[in-house]
């Protein structure tokens, strides 16, 4: 396959600056520019948007996205042996690539980037997984993300787009669908990273809707729903108790019976139920 830029392979990236995969910082990199490249397609309008980039790494994925035309890209890496590597896209890609060393759970992003922004980003599950939470419940709704398109372990990405009913439907589910739409749009096997992990990983890729789907506090809905999930093969008036009084006239009025189990009931009934909640406090 054609090479998408003319910068050394990432082998050779990772040879020349003593980039060894740290277990501690989750690194598994992606050497596969071609599949980097894909993974940047799936971001949506790379042209017309900034780019959030979290993890970078050696830059696979980041030269992907440059490669693949992003308008800009801010990338924010913790492990600062990959600064010097970095630093060479940034000179192939003259005013696109803003580096910043730190943590990505303790840095604010936001006045390094121009909307609309899209975040990419292939992390370690853990830091994936309360990132999403967080820019899925920021205290205003749009949120200043368009999309987000992330790599997590496959039985992550399968409870982010989980339906009512099955093993993985919870509160990341809930969470995801409530304000955007949320599908899986590419499955790796463990041997595309360099090492290896144990398990499949897939890209998940996140739009922001304009307005949530149903009406509903997130901070009660948010606890309304980790109460049930919590005891999720409790019945719901058991194992909602503790979150308001009275909480069968609650399920009541949003058409639940207290004998269901949090995986059997959809975002509207959730929603229903938080907005009952809501009203009584
Ligand atoms: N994006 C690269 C790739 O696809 O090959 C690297 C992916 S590797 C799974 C995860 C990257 O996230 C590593 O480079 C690691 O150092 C970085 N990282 C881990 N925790 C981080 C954090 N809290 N903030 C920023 N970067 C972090």
């Amino acid at each position: 396959m054609a090479a998408i830029d003319d910068l050394p392979p990432l082998r050779e990236v990772i040879a020349t600056h003593g980039l060894q995969a740290k277990k501690a910082l989750g690194q598994n990199f992606l050497l596969d520019l071609n599949l980097t490249a894909r993974i940047a397609r799936a971001a949506g309008d790379l042209a017309g948007s900034d780019i959030l980039e979290i993890g970078p790494g050696p830059g696979g994925l980041t030269r992907g996205l440059l490669a693949e035309g992003a308008r800009r890209v801010l990338a924010i890496e913790k492990d600062p042996r990959c600064l010097p590597a970095l630093q060479e896209i940034a000179a192939r890609y003259p005013g696109r690539l803003q580096l910043i060393e730190g943590d990505a759970l303790k840095i604010d992003p936001l006045a390094h980037l121009t909307p609309p922004i899209r975040v990419a980003a292939n992390l370690p599950y853990n830091v994936g997984t309360e990132l999403l939470v967080r820019w899925l419940t920021p205290p205003e709704w749009p949120p200043f993300w368009e999309s987000l398109t992330l790599m997590f372990q496959r039985e992550v990405a399968e409870r982010i787009v989980a339906a009512p009913g099955s093993k993985a439907y919870g509160r990341l589910a809930i969470l995801a669908q409530w304000r955007a739409s949320a599908r899986i749009v590419l499955d790796l096997p463990p041997q595309a990273f360099v090492p290896a992990p144990k398990v499949s990983s897939a890209v998940v890729h996140l739009t922001a809707l304009p307005e949530p789907r149903f009406p509903a506090d997130p901070a009660v809905l948010s606890r309304v729903v980790a109460a049930g999930f919590n005891q999720r093969r409790k019945m719901l008036r058991a194992s909602l108790k503790g979150v308001a009084p009275g909480i069968e006239e609650h399920l009541a009025a949003a058409g639940i019976p207290p004998t269901e189990r949090a995986e059997q009931v959809g975002l509207e009934a959730w929603c229903a139920l938080a907005r009952s909640v809501k009203a009584a406090t």
